[in-house]
């Protein structure tokens, strides 16, 4: 397994991998790598025959009260675990090499990116949506491959590519869960033991919600206050958002007919965890 630095190094590896007529699986990640990153991974080698990832804490999808400082970072351990899945190359970059003095120029997906973490974190999928695309400018994969668990995330992507004709297939993995069904996040790291154990309430909502919808519930707004009661029954818990939209649309929806997007971002002490679920379609939070 190869480990590039610099956006020449990787074009050079890229670029001889295609002249060889081979299929560039690419897997974008912040590292401190998990199960679920591992599972997209995993997809990636299934689907294609070459996987890179890139690892890059990405300063400009970070607020200026956020975590970019303390965003935990291994990467030999990282680098195992890649190795152990079958990557064949990791970019890991500088922020240096990523946006160089005199930088100026950033991707705006509207609409779909002002409600749920694009409300309460402003700026975030700008920044996302900018380092997605140089990433796949620079390795120009076939298949790009997106956790569930960042749900809005996932769809702001695919809008991105769509609109501005990229020529890449996103593909959208399952949301991969501890035993105890908490989402695999590099911010578990965050919380201590009392905290992991409260928060499951996250998930204690999402099945609330689908049992709910299981025995007939169709009026969103009545989930999503069996959400919020749930959630506040916690006494370490705040609630940032428990929102529902249509699916894969993200536009208000009061009675549902089709596909919602149930999502949650909590706050457990001071680290912010998401979830999500799509309601409507047999899916299920664990
Ligand atoms: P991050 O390193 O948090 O930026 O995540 C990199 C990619 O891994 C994103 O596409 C995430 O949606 C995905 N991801 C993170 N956690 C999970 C999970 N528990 N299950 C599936 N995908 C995940």
């Amino acid at each position: 397994m190869f480990i590039f630095n610099t956006v020449d190094e990787i074009r050079e590896f890229v670029r001889s991998v295609r002249a060889s007529g081979q299929k560039i699986g690419f897997v974008p990640t912040m590292g401190y790598l998990h199960e679920g990153h591992l599972e997209l991974m995993r997809w990636a080698k299934r689907h294609c025959d070459i996987v890179v990832i890139s690892i890059f804490v990405n300063p400009t999808q970070f607020g200026p009260q956020e975590d970019f400082d303390k965003y935990p970072r291994d990467l030999e351990r990282d680098a195992q675990m890649a190795e152990s899945v079958g990557v064949d190359a990791i970019f890991k970059p500088s922020v240096a090499e990523m946006y160089p003095s005199g930088y100026c120029t950033y991707v705006d997906v509207e609409r779909i990116t002002e409600k749920l973490c694009g409300q309460s974190r402003p700026g975030h999928f700008r920044g996302v949506a900018t380092v997605v695309t140089k990433l796949f400018n620079i390795i120009n994969p076939d298949q790009a491959f997106f956790g569930q668990k960042d749900a809005q995330q996932a769809l702001v992507i695919r809008r991105m590519v769509a609109d501005l004709n990229m020529s890449m297939e996103v593909v959208t993995v399952p949301t991969v869960r501890e035993p105890d069904g908490l989402a695999m996040s590099s911010r578990n790291v965050y919380l201590t033991p009392e905290q992991r154990q409260a928060a499951l309430v996250l998930r204690k909502g999402l099945r609330i919600a689908e049992d709910a919808v299981a025995a007939g519930q169709r009026d969103t707004f009545a989930i999503r206050q069996l959400v919020v009661d749930t959630i506040v029954a916690e006494p370490l818990a705040e609630i940032d958002y428990v929102d529902i939209y249509s699916y894969p649309e993200l536009e208000p929806v009061t009675k549902m007919s089709g596909p919602v997007l149930l999502a949650l971002a909590v706050k457990i002490g001071r680290t912010r965890l998401i979830d999500n679920i799509i309601l409507g379609v047999g899916d299920k939070c664990s």
